[in-house]
Protein backbone atom coordinates (compact mmCIF):
# COMPACT_ATOMS: atom_id res chain seq x y z
CA UNK A 1 0.00 0.00 0.00
CA UNK A 2 0.83 3.78 -1.09
CA UNK A 3 0.06 6.89 0.45
CA UNK A 4 -2.00 8.56 -1.92
CA UNK A 5 -1.53 11.89 -1.94
CA UNK A 6 -2.89 14.77 -4.28
CA UNK A 7 0.43 15.82 -5.90
CA UNK A 8 1.28 11.82 -6.10
CA UNK A 9 -2.07 11.55 -9.16
CA UNK A 10 0.35 13.06 -11.35
CA UNK A 11 3.07 10.99 -11.09
CA UNK A 12 2.39 7.42 -13.29
CA UNK A 13 5.44 5.63 -12.67
CA UNK A 14 5.36 2.44 -15.26
CA UNK A 15 4.79 -1.25 -13.77
CA UNK A 16 7.77 -3.63 -14.16
CA UNK A 17 5.35 -6.29 -14.45
CA UNK A 18 4.42 -8.11 -17.42
CA UNK A 19 0.56 -7.71 -17.70
CA UNK A 20 -0.27 -9.29 -20.39
CA UNK A 21 1.44 -12.56 -20.17
CA UNK A 22 0.03 -12.85 -16.45
CA UNK A 23 -3.14 -12.63 -17.58
CA UNK A 24 -2.62 -15.17 -19.66
CA UNK A 25 -2.36 -17.27 -16.36
CA UNK A 26 -6.56 -16.58 -15.93
CA UNK A 27 -8.29 -18.59 -17.99
CA UNK A 28 -11.33 -16.86 -17.04
CA UNK A 29 -10.15 -13.31 -18.03
CA UNK A 30 -10.65 -14.10 -21.82
CA UNK A 31 -14.06 -15.00 -21.58
CA UNK A 32 -17.04 -12.65 -22.50
CA UNK A 33 -20.04 -11.41 -20.37
CA UNK A 34 -23.14 -10.48 -22.25
CA UNK A 35 -21.28 -10.37 -25.83
CA UNK A 36 -18.57 -8.19 -23.85
CA UNK A 37 -15.03 -9.18 -22.97
CA UNK A 38 -14.99 -9.45 -19.30
CA UNK A 39 -13.81 -6.77 -17.83
CA UNK A 40 -13.23 -8.24 -13.89
CA UNK A 41 -13.14 -5.44 -11.21
CA UNK A 42 -14.84 -7.81 -8.26
CA UNK A 43 -11.57 -8.67 -6.86
CA UNK A 44 -12.50 -7.64 -3.06
CA UNK A 45 -14.94 -10.51 -2.96
CA UNK A 46 -13.21 -12.93 -4.60
CA UNK A 47 -9.96 -12.85 -6.64
CA UNK A 48 -9.78 -14.91 -9.96
CA UNK A 49 -7.59 -17.88 -10.06
CA UNK A 50 -4.36 -18.98 -12.08
CA UNK A 51 -3.78 -21.97 -14.16
CA UNK A 52 -0.68 -22.65 -11.95
CA UNK A 53 -3.51 -22.97 -9.04
CA UNK A 54 -6.23 -24.64 -10.78
CA UNK A 55 -3.38 -27.50 -11.93
CA UNK A 56 -2.87 -27.96 -8.15
CA UNK A 57 -6.39 -29.03 -7.60
CA UNK A 58 -6.82 -31.35 -11.15
CA UNK A 59 -3.95 -32.77 -9.51
CA UNK A 60 -5.42 -33.61 -6.24
CA UNK A 61 -8.21 -34.54 -7.33
CA UNK A 62 -6.79 -37.09 -10.75
CA UNK A 63 -3.58 -38.47 -8.63
CA UNK A 64 -3.71 -38.59 -4.47
CA UNK A 65 -7.46 -37.63 -3.78
CA UNK A 66 -7.23 -39.61 -0.25
CA UNK A 67 -8.14 -38.76 3.74
CA UNK A 68 -4.91 -37.44 5.34
CA UNK A 69 -3.45 -37.62 8.75
CA UNK A 70 -4.92 -41.46 9.16
CA UNK A 71 -3.94 -43.70 6.41
CA UNK A 72 -1.11 -46.33 6.04
CA UNK A 73 -1.51 -46.01 2.00
CA UNK A 74 0.31 -44.14 -0.50
CA UNK A 75 -2.14 -42.16 -1.40
CA UNK A 76 -2.88 -41.07 1.77
CA UNK A 77 0.30 -40.06 2.99
CA UNK A 78 0.76 -38.42 -0.60
CA UNK A 79 -2.21 -36.41 -0.21
CA UNK A 80 -0.99 -35.78 4.05
CA UNK A 81 2.46 -34.35 2.80
CA UNK A 82 0.83 -32.43 0.57
CA UNK A 83 -1.04 -30.63 2.92
CA UNK A 84 1.82 -30.27 5.28
CA UNK A 85 3.98 -28.72 2.86
CA UNK A 86 0.90 -26.12 2.36
CA UNK A 87 0.77 -25.20 6.05
CA UNK A 88 4.54 -24.85 5.81
CA UNK A 89 4.36 -22.65 2.91
CA UNK A 90 1.29 -20.55 4.76
CA UNK A 91 3.81 -20.39 7.94
CA UNK A 92 6.98 -18.82 6.00
CA UNK A 93 4.51 -16.37 4.20
CA UNK A 94 3.21 -15.01 7.32
CA UNK A 95 6.13 -15.63 8.97
CA UNK A 96 4.64 -17.53 12.07
CA UNK A 97 6.94 -18.71 14.28
CA UNK A 98 5.76 -22.16 14.33
CA UNK A 99 3.56 -24.42 11.82
CA UNK A 100 1.35 -25.41 14.47
CA UNK A 101 0.30 -22.06 15.03
CA UNK A 102 -1.13 -21.99 11.35
CA UNK A 103 -5.22 -23.59 11.41
CA UNK A 104 -6.30 -24.19 8.63
CA UNK A 105 -9.78 -22.93 8.13
CA UNK A 106 -13.04 -22.22 5.94
CA UNK A 107 -11.86 -19.36 5.74
CA UNK A 108 -11.74 -15.40 7.71
CA UNK A 109 -15.46 -15.92 8.76
CA UNK A 110 -14.70 -19.29 10.25
CA UNK A 111 -11.60 -18.57 11.84
CA UNK A 112 -13.15 -15.56 13.72
CA UNK A 113 -15.78 -17.98 14.73
CA UNK A 114 -13.48 -20.09 16.28
CA UNK A 115 -11.59 -17.65 18.68
CA UNK A 116 -14.92 -15.78 19.29
CA UNK A 117 -16.19 -19.28 20.77
CA UNK A 118 -13.21 -19.86 22.45
CA UNK A 119 -13.14 -16.49 24.46
CA UNK A 120 -16.73 -17.66 25.59
CA UNK A 121 -15.22 -19.13 28.57
CA UNK A 122 -12.37 -16.63 29.08
CA UNK A 123 -14.75 -13.61 29.46
CA UNK A 124 -17.01 -12.42 32.31
CA UNK A 125 -19.54 -9.88 32.79
CA UNK A 126 -18.10 -6.50 32.58
CA UNK A 127 -15.43 -6.91 30.74
CA UNK A 128 -14.93 -5.07 27.29
CA UNK A 129 -14.46 -5.55 23.51
CA UNK A 130 -13.03 -3.05 21.04
CA UNK A 131 -14.07 -3.36 17.53
CA UNK A 132 -13.81 -0.61 14.91
CA UNK A 133 -16.14 1.37 13.26
CA UNK A 134 -15.06 -0.21 9.53
CA UNK A 135 -15.45 -3.75 9.72
CA UNK A 136 -16.94 -6.57 7.71
CA UNK A 137 -20.49 -8.17 9.20
CA UNK A 138 -18.17 -11.01 9.71
CA UNK A 139 -16.00 -9.44 12.39
CA UNK A 140 -18.71 -7.18 14.15
CA UNK A 141 -21.58 -10.40 14.72
CA UNK A 142 -19.68 -12.97 16.03
CA UNK A 143 -18.37 -10.48 18.83
CA UNK A 144 -21.72 -9.37 19.20
CA UNK A 145 -22.71 -13.04 19.82
CA UNK A 146 -19.66 -13.63 22.54
CA UNK A 147 -20.85 -10.47 24.17
CA UNK A 148 -25.21 -12.07 24.63
CA UNK A 149 -23.14 -15.68 26.35
CA UNK A 150 -20.69 -13.54 28.20
CA UNK A 151 -22.10 -10.43 29.33
CA UNK A 152 -19.03 -8.33 28.22
CA UNK A 153 -19.60 -5.23 26.39
CA UNK A 154 -19.11 -3.88 22.64
CA UNK A 155 -17.29 -0.69 22.55
CA UNK A 156 -16.60 0.79 18.86
CA UNK A 157 -13.72 2.40 17.56
CA UNK A 158 -15.59 5.59 15.73
CA UNK A 159 -14.44 6.42 12.10
CA UNK A 160 -13.85 9.98 10.46
CA UNK A 161 -14.97 11.12 6.89
CA UNK A 162 -12.11 10.12 5.16
CA UNK A 163 -12.55 6.60 6.21
CA UNK A 164 -10.22 5.89 8.91
CA UNK A 165 -10.59 5.76 12.39
CA UNK A 166 -10.21 8.01 15.32
CA UNK A 167 -7.03 6.33 16.81
CA UNK A 168 -7.22 9.08 20.03
CA UNK A 169 -11.23 7.82 20.38
CA UNK A 170 -9.80 4.24 20.44
CA UNK A 171 -6.94 5.07 23.05
CA UNK A 172 -9.62 6.48 25.55
CA UNK A 173 -11.46 3.29 24.85
CA UNK A 174 -8.86 1.06 26.05
CA UNK A 175 -8.78 0.26 30.12
CA UNK A 176 -8.23 -2.62 32.29
CA UNK A 177 -11.15 -4.07 31.23
CA UNK A 178 -10.50 -4.42 28.01
CA UNK A 179 -9.79 -8.00 26.72
CA UNK A 180 -9.81 -8.01 23.17
CA UNK A 181 -9.55 -5.61 20.25
CA UNK A 182 -10.50 -6.42 16.53
CA UNK A 183 -9.72 -4.71 13.82
CA UNK A 184 -9.29 -5.19 10.15
CA UNK A 185 -6.12 -4.40 8.23
CA UNK A 186 -7.93 -3.35 5.34
CA UNK A 187 -11.78 -2.57 5.09
CA UNK A 188 -13.21 -4.49 2.30
CA UNK A 189 -15.50 -1.30 1.56
CA UNK A 190 -13.46 1.62 1.68
CA UNK A 191 -9.86 -0.04 1.23
CA UNK A 192 -8.39 2.03 3.98
CA UNK A 193 -5.45 0.30 5.32
CA UNK A 194 -5.48 0.99 9.32
CA UNK A 195 -2.81 1.45 11.80
CA UNK A 196 -2.59 -2.18 13.12
CA UNK A 197 0.61 -2.34 14.79
CA UNK A 198 -0.49 1.26 16.49
CA UNK A 199 -4.00 -0.42 17.73
CA UNK A 200 -2.21 -4.06 18.55
CA UNK A 201 0.55 -2.12 20.93
CA UNK A 202 -1.73 -0.20 22.37
CA UNK A 203 -4.41 -2.92 23.16
CA UNK A 204 -0.85 -5.23 24.75
CA UNK A 205 -0.37 -2.03 26.76
CA UNK A 206 -3.49 -2.82 29.10
CA UNK A 207 -3.24 -6.40 28.49
CA UNK A 208 -5.63 -6.86 25.79
CA UNK A 209 -5.29 -9.86 23.00
CA UNK A 210 -5.82 -8.87 19.52
CA UNK A 211 -7.18 -9.99 16.37
CA UNK A 212 -6.56 -8.60 12.86
CA UNK A 213 -9.32 -9.68 10.35
CA UNK A 214 -6.66 -9.82 6.95
CA UNK A 215 -9.01 -11.01 4.35
CA UNK A 216 -8.52 -7.63 2.31
CA UNK A 217 -5.16 -7.51 3.10
CA UNK A 218 -3.91 -10.33 2.25
CA UNK A 219 -3.75 -9.66 -1.57
CA UNK A 220 -2.16 -6.87 -1.70
CA UNK A 221 0.25 -6.65 1.86
CA UNK A 222 2.87 -9.65 2.75
CA UNK A 223 1.61 -9.59 6.85
CA UNK A 224 4.43 -9.92 8.93
CA UNK A 225 2.57 -11.75 12.25
CA UNK A 226 5.63 -11.97 14.12
CA UNK A 227 6.93 -8.25 13.25
CA UNK A 228 3.36 -7.17 13.80
CA UNK A 229 3.20 -9.20 17.47
CA UNK A 230 -0.36 -9.87 16.80
CA UNK A 231 -2.14 -12.41 18.54
CA UNK A 232 -4.94 -13.53 15.84
CA UNK A 233 -4.60 -13.10 12.25
CA UNK A 234 -7.10 -14.59 9.76
CA UNK A 235 -7.26 -14.91 5.94
CA UNK A 236 -9.32 -16.45 3.03
CA UNK A 237 -7.75 -18.20 0.08
CA UNK A 238 -10.20 -16.99 -2.67
CA UNK A 239 -9.72 -13.45 -2.05
CA UNK A 240 -5.68 -14.27 -3.25
CA UNK A 241 -5.71 -16.63 -6.00
CA UNK A 242 -6.97 -19.80 -4.41
CA UNK A 243 -10.16 -21.31 -3.78
CA UNK A 244 -12.94 -20.93 -1.86
CA UNK A 245 -13.98 -22.40 1.50
CA UNK A 246 -10.21 -22.47 2.75
CA UNK A 247 -8.02 -20.49 5.08
CA UNK A 248 -5.63 -19.74 7.13
CA UNK A 249 -5.96 -18.65 11.32
CA UNK A 250 -2.69 -17.49 12.82
CA UNK A 251 -2.66 -17.98 16.35
CA UNK A 252 0.52 -17.35 18.90
CA UNK A 253 0.89 -21.13 20.57
CA UNK A 254 0.16 -19.61 24.14
CA UNK A 255 -3.12 -18.09 23.32
CA UNK A 256 -4.19 -21.74 20.62
CA UNK A 257 -3.18 -23.58 23.70
CA UNK A 258 -5.36 -21.07 25.93
CA UNK A 259 -8.73 -21.80 24.00
CA UNK A 260 -10.82 -24.90 24.24
CA UNK A 261 -11.20 -26.59 20.92
CA UNK A 262 -14.52 -25.02 18.82
CA UNK A 263 -15.72 -28.11 17.33
CA UNK A 264 -15.48 -32.05 18.47
CA UNK A 265 -14.64 -34.65 16.56
CA UNK A 266 -12.11 -37.12 14.42
CA UNK A 267 -8.90 -35.57 13.92
CA UNK A 268 -9.14 -32.94 17.03
CA UNK A 269 -8.64 -35.70 19.44
CA UNK A 270 -6.02 -37.65 21.42
CA UNK A 271 -8.03 -40.18 23.10
CA UNK A 272 -11.48 -41.18 23.40
CA UNK A 273 -13.37 -42.78 26.36
CA UNK A 274 -16.68 -42.02 27.67
CA UNK A 275 -15.31 -41.19 30.82
CA UNK A 276 -12.97 -38.39 29.29
CA UNK A 277 -11.63 -37.41 26.23
CA UNK A 278 -8.31 -35.47 25.73
CA UNK A 279 -7.54 -33.45 22.48
CA UNK A 280 -4.91 -33.62 19.96
CA UNK A 281 -1.82 -30.83 20.31
CA UNK A 282 -1.79 -28.17 18.41
CA UNK A 283 -2.61 -27.42 15.39
CA UNK A 284 -5.00 -30.38 15.41
CA UNK A 285 -6.91 -30.10 18.27
CA UNK A 286 -8.91 -26.96 16.23
CA UNK A 287 -9.47 -29.13 12.94
CA UNK A 288 -11.96 -31.30 13.84
CA UNK A 289 -13.34 -33.92 10.76
CA UNK A 290 -12.08 -33.81 7.24
CA UNK A 291 -10.77 -31.12 5.97
CA UNK A 292 -10.98 -28.91 2.95
CA UNK A 293 -7.59 -30.99 1.51
CA UNK A 294 -7.63 -29.75 -1.66
CA UNK A 295 -8.80 -26.19 -0.63
CA UNK A 296 -5.32 -26.08 1.58
CA UNK A 297 -3.05 -27.71 -0.61
CA UNK A 298 -4.46 -24.80 -3.21
CA UNK A 299 -4.51 -22.20 -1.28
CA UNK A 300 -0.54 -22.88 -0.77
CA UNK A 301 0.07 -22.82 -4.54
CA UNK A 302 -1.77 -19.73 -4.34
CA UNK A 303 0.30 -17.94 -2.15
CA UNK A 304 3.68 -19.53 -4.08
CA UNK A 305 2.11 -18.13 -7.41
CA UNK A 306 1.64 -15.10 -5.73
CA UNK A 307 5.32 -14.90 -4.09
CA UNK A 308 6.35 -15.14 -7.52
CA UNK A 309 5.50 -12.81 -8.97
CA UNK A 310 6.02 -10.36 -5.58
CA UNK A 311 4.30 -8.57 -3.21
CA UNK A 312 5.87 -5.39 -3.47
CA UNK A 313 5.59 -5.21 -7.65
CA UNK A 314 1.95 -6.37 -6.78
CA UNK A 315 1.42 -3.59 -4.68
CA UNK A 316 3.31 -0.74 -6.77
CA UNK A 317 1.23 -1.70 -9.81
CA UNK A 318 -1.68 -1.90 -7.69
CA UNK A 319 -1.49 1.64 -6.75
CA UNK A 320 -0.98 3.03 -9.88
CA UNK A 321 -3.98 1.64 -11.40
CA UNK A 322 -5.94 3.08 -8.20
CA UNK A 323 -4.06 6.71 -8.65
CA UNK A 324 -5.48 6.20 -12.46
CA UNK A 325 -8.90 5.08 -11.69
CA UNK A 326 -8.91 7.72 -8.73
CA UNK A 327 -8.22 10.04 -11.44
CA UNK A 328 -10.17 9.12 -14.13
CA UNK A 329 -13.53 8.32 -12.33
CA UNK A 330 -13.52 11.95 -11.00
CA UNK A 331 -14.17 12.89 -14.35
CA UNK A 332 -17.64 11.39 -13.93
CA UNK A 333 -19.99 14.71 -13.40
CA UNK A 334 -21.48 14.53 -9.96
CA UNK A 335 -18.78 11.15 -8.61
CA UNK A 336 -18.15 10.75 -4.95
CA UNK A 337 -15.50 8.54 -3.41
CA UNK A 338 -16.08 7.23 0.04
CA UNK A 339 -13.02 6.50 1.34
CA UNK A 340 -10.76 9.10 0.66
CA UNK A 341 -8.18 7.26 3.31
CA UNK A 342 -3.93 8.64 2.69
CA UNK A 343 -3.35 4.79 2.88
CA UNK A 344 -5.50 2.83 0.83
CA UNK A 345 -5.85 -0.81 -1.08
CA UNK A 346 -7.16 -0.53 -5.25
CA UNK A 347 -10.95 -0.36 -3.79
CA UNK A 348 -12.77 2.27 -4.61
CA UNK A 349 -16.54 2.72 -3.55
CA UNK A 350 -18.61 5.57 -5.25
CA UNK A 351 -21.75 6.49 -5.99
CA UNK A 352 -23.38 9.22 -8.45
CA UNK A 353 -25.65 11.58 -7.62
CA UNK A 354 -28.65 10.06 -6.12
CA UNK A 355 -28.34 7.21 -8.70
CA UNK A 356 -29.03 3.91 -6.89
CA UNK A 357 -25.83 2.00 -7.34
CA UNK A 358 -27.38 -1.34 -8.00
CA UNK A 359 -28.83 0.51 -11.15
CA UNK A 360 -25.29 1.24 -12.28
CA UNK A 361 -23.77 -2.44 -11.05
CA UNK A 362 -26.55 -3.93 -13.52
CA UNK A 363 -26.05 -1.12 -16.76
CA UNK A 364 -21.94 -2.19 -15.90
CA UNK A 365 -22.81 -6.13 -16.23
CA UNK A 366 -24.64 -5.21 -19.62
CA UNK A 367 -21.31 -4.17 -20.67
CA UNK A 368 -19.78 -7.43 -19.56
CA UNK A 369 -17.98 -4.98 -16.15
CA UNK A 370 -18.04 -7.18 -13.04
CA UNK A 371 -18.40 -4.72 -9.86
CA UNK A 372 -20.08 -5.01 -6.50
CA UNK A 373 -23.36 -2.83 -4.85
CA UNK A 374 -24.78 -2.56 -2.08
CA UNK A 375 -23.29 -2.75 1.71
CA UNK A 376 -20.41 -4.96 0.94
CA UNK A 377 -21.27 -6.38 4.46
CA UNK A 378 -20.28 -3.33 6.55
CA UNK A 379 -23.81 -1.72 6.97
CA UNK A 380 -22.49 0.36 9.90
CA UNK A 381 -19.97 2.25 7.50
CA UNK A 382 -23.08 3.00 4.99
CA UNK A 383 -24.98 3.92 7.70
CA UNK A 384 -22.25 6.40 8.63
CA UNK A 385 -22.09 8.08 5.19
CA UNK A 386 -26.33 7.94 5.18
CA UNK A 387 -26.28 5.80 2.09
CA UNK A 388 -27.94 2.60 1.00
CA UNK A 389 -24.68 1.46 -0.41
CA UNK A 390 -22.05 2.01 -3.35
CA UNK A 391 -20.48 0.65 -6.72
CA UNK A 392 -17.07 -0.98 -5.78
CA UNK A 393 -14.32 -1.22 -8.18
CA UNK A 394 -11.74 -3.01 -6.47
CA UNK A 395 -8.87 -3.97 -8.70
CA UNK A 396 -6.10 -6.95 -8.96
CA UNK A 397 -2.86 -6.57 -10.56
CA UNK A 398 -4.06 -8.55 -13.27
CA UNK A 399 -6.52 -5.45 -14.47
CA UNK A 400 -5.26 -2.63 -16.75
CA UNK A 401 -5.38 0.14 -17.68
CA UNK A 402 -7.67 0.01 -20.49
CA UNK A 403 -10.07 -2.15 -18.32
CA UNK A 404 -10.18 1.39 -15.77
CA UNK A 405 -11.45 3.28 -19.34
CA UNK A 406 -14.17 0.55 -20.59
CA UNK A 407 -15.00 1.18 -16.27
CA UNK A 408 -15.08 4.88 -16.44
CA UNK A 409 -16.77 4.91 -20.18
CA UNK A 410 -19.54 2.61 -18.73
CA UNK A 411 -20.18 4.42 -15.92
CA UNK A 412 -20.74 7.53 -17.95
CA UNK A 413 -23.04 5.68 -20.58
CA UNK A 414 -24.85 4.25 -17.05
CA UNK A 415 -25.60 7.60 -15.57
CA UNK A 416 -26.18 9.52 -18.97
CA UNK A 417 -29.57 6.62 -19.40
CA UNK A 418 -30.07 6.76 -15.87
CA UNK A 419 -30.10 10.65 -15.11
N1 LIG B 1 -13.58 -9.70 6.48
C1 LIG B 1 -13.42 -8.90 5.42
C2 LIG B 1 -12.70 -7.59 5.60
C3 LIG B 1 -13.90 -9.28 4.17
O1 LIG B 1 -13.75 -8.48 3.13
C4 LIG B 1 -14.57 -10.51 4.05
C5 LIG B 1 -15.15 -10.92 2.75
O2 LIG B 1 -15.46 -10.10 1.91
C6 LIG B 1 -14.69 -11.32 5.18
C7 LIG B 1 -14.19 -10.88 6.37
C8 LIG B 1 -15.37 -12.64 5.11
O3 LIG B 1 -14.60 -13.52 4.34
P1 LIG B 1 -15.16 -14.97 3.97
O4 LIG B 1 -16.53 -14.76 3.41
O5 LIG B 1 -14.18 -15.49 2.98
O6 LIG B 1 -15.18 -15.76 5.24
Amino acid sequence: CKKIQSDSLKIMQKTTLDIQTIRKDFPILSRTVNGQPLVYLDNAATSQTPKQVLDVIVDYYSGYNANIHRGVHTLSQEATDKYEQARATIQHHFNAKHTHEIIFTAGTTHGINLVANGFSSLLKKGDEIIVSALEHHSNIVPWQMLCERTGAVLKVIPMNLNGELDIEAYYKLLCSNTKLVFCNHVSNALGTVNPIKEIINAAHNVGAAVLIDGAQAAPHIKADVQALDVDFYVVSAHKMCGPTGAGMLYGKEEWLNKLPPYQGGGEMIAEVTFDKTTYADLPHKFEAGTPNICGGIAFGAALDYMNAIGFSAIADYEHELLVYATTQLLTVDGLKIYGTALEKTSVISFNVGNIHPYDIGSILDKLGIAVRTGHHCAQPIMDFYGIPGTVRASFSFYNTKEEVDTLVAGVKRAVAMLQ
